[in-house]
C-alpha cells in the first residue's frame, strides 16, 4: 500500500464515465496522482452502444471504486470532493457516472464538483507535461479539438464537423475487417499497418476554415479497399498521412495565430507515433515545445476528473445536487476557467 502524506489538504476522487470507460481516479490537492483505475468497456460487434456501456459502467462502478481507494491506500472519511465527468457524452454512460458521484458526495457529506470532459483532457496534459499555456491538439475516439486559453475560457479554434479522428481510424479498421487482441484499440492495428505502407494513395483532405472533415475520407478509404486495387497496408497509411495533416494544419495555425510556446498532444490517437512526429515538427518550427500526455492520462481516466475538480473546487466552483444534471453537449468555450489568471491574448 502506498504511503499517502496525510499532511494534504485533502483527497479527491473524481468519476470518468463519458463513453466506453468507466474510471476512478483519486488525487491529492497538490496535484499528486494516488489512483487512475480505468475499465474500457469492449462491444462485442464493435462501436459503443450507449446502454450496454452505461451497463458495464453501472456493473463495475464498485469493484473500480474499491480498487482506486485500495491503490490510494486512503479511507472514504479521507476524501473531501467528488468529482465527476458532466458531460459532453453519451447520455446514459454520463447519467450513470452522476449517480454514482452524487450518491457517495450525499453519503459522505462532501461537496460535488462536474467536470467537463475536454478541460479535464488539457488539465491533465498541463500536470503531467509541465506545459503552462499551450496550444492544445486533442483527439479521440469522440473528439477532435483545437484549443487555447484566451479572455477566461479555452477557446476552440477548430473541430471537427462530422465524426472525431478516432472514430475514423476505428470504423475503417471495422470496415476493414481488421482484428485487435484484447484491449487493443483499432488506432493502434493501424498504425501497426501503416509502418508497412509504402504507396501514397490520394484521399479527400478536408479542412475547411479551421474546421475539419473525415466522413468523405473515411467512405473513400473503405471503397478504395473493397475494390481491392489497394493494398491495406498501402491505404492505413495513406489515411494516417491524410488525416493527421490535417489535425497538424490546423494546429498549426492555431499556433502562428496565438503565438504560444508550447503544443500539447492528448486524447486517445495521440498514443500515435506518426502524429507525434508530424506535430513535434511543427512546434520546433514554430519555436514552441512539444508536450504528449503519457497513454494512461491521455485516454479518458478519473484521474483527470479529479485533478480538474480540484481546481475548480479550489478556485470557488461547487455543484449543487439541482445542478448536477448531465450535459450531453456541453462546449468546451462555455466553461470559465477561475485558475487561470494570464494577460488576454488581444
Ligand atoms: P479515448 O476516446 O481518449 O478513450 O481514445 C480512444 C481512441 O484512441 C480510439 O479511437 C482508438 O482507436 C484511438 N487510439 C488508441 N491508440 C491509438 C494509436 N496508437 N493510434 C491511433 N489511434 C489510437
Ligand atoms: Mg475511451
Amino acid at each position: 500500500m502506498r504511503k499517502v502524506n496525510k499532511r494534504s489538504d485533502g483527497y479527491c476522487l473524481g468519476i470518468e464515465s463519458t463513453a466506453d470507460d468507466f474510471s476512478v481516479g483519486i488525487t491529492t490537492f497538490e496535484g499528486e496522482i494516488l489512483a487512475n483505475v480505468i475499465s474500457a468497456y469492449m462491444s462485442p460487434e464493435g462501436g459503443i452502444h450507449p446502454r450496454e456501456a452505461a451497463r458495464h459502467h453501472a456493473e463495475v462502478a464498485n469493484t473500480v471504486i474499491e480498487e482506486a481507494f485500495k491503490k490510494a491506500g486512503i479511507k472514504t472519511k479521507d476524501l473531501s470532493l467528488i468529482a465527476f465527468s458532466q458531460g459532453p457524452g453519451l447520455g446514459p454512460c454520463l447519467r450513470t457516472g452522476a449517480t454514482v458521484a452524487r450518491a457517495l458526495a450525499a453519503y459522505l457529506h462532501i461537496p460535488l464538483v462536474g467536470v467537463n470532459h475536454c478541460v479535464a483532457h488539457i488539465e491533465i496534459g498541463k500536470l503531467k507535461t509541465g506545459a503552462e499555456d499551450p496550444v492544445t491538439l486533442y483527439v479521440s475516439g469522440g473528439n477532435t479539438i483545437v484549443a487555447a486559453f484566451d479572455s477566461g475560457r479555452y477557446r476552440v479554434f477548430g473541430e471537427t464537423l462530422d465524426i472525431a479522428l478516432g472514430n475514423c481510424l476505428d470504423v475503417f479498421a471495422r470496415e476493414a475487417g481488421l482484428r485487435q487482441k484484447t484491449g487493443e484499440p483499432f488506432g493502434a492495428v493501424v498504425e501497426k499497418l501503416a509502418k508497412s505502407g509504402k504507396k501514397f494513395v490520394s484521399l479527400p483532405y478536408t479542412v475547411k476554415g479551421m474546421d475539419m472533415s473525415f466522413s468523405g475520407l473515411l467512405t473513400t478509404a473503405v471503397n478504395m479497399l473493397k475494390k481491392g486495387e489497394n493494398k491495406l497496408e498501402d491505404v492505413c497509411y495513406s489515411l494516417q498521412e491524410t488525416v493527421f495533416s490535417m489535425v497538424t494544419e490546423v494546429t498549426e495555425r492555431a499556433l502562428a495565430h496565438t503565438e504560444k510556446k508550447e503544443v500539447l498532444l492528448t486524447g486517445g490517437v495521440a498514443a500515435n507515433k506518426r502524429l507525434q512526429s508530424m506535430v513535434k515538427s511543427i512546434a520546433e518550427e514554430h519555436d514552441a515545445l512539444f508536450c504528449v500526455v503519457p497513454a494512461q492520462f491521455a485516454v479518458d481516466n478519473g484521474a483527470m476528473i479529479a485533478w480538474t475538480g480540484v481546481l475548480a473546487f479550489t478556485h470557488g466552483v461547487k455543484t449543487s445536487i439541482e445542478e448536477s444534471f448531465v450535459r450531453l453537449r456541453w462546449r468546451l468555450e462555455e466553461v470559465e476557467i477561475p485558475w487561470i489568471k494570464k494577460a488576454n491574448l488581444y
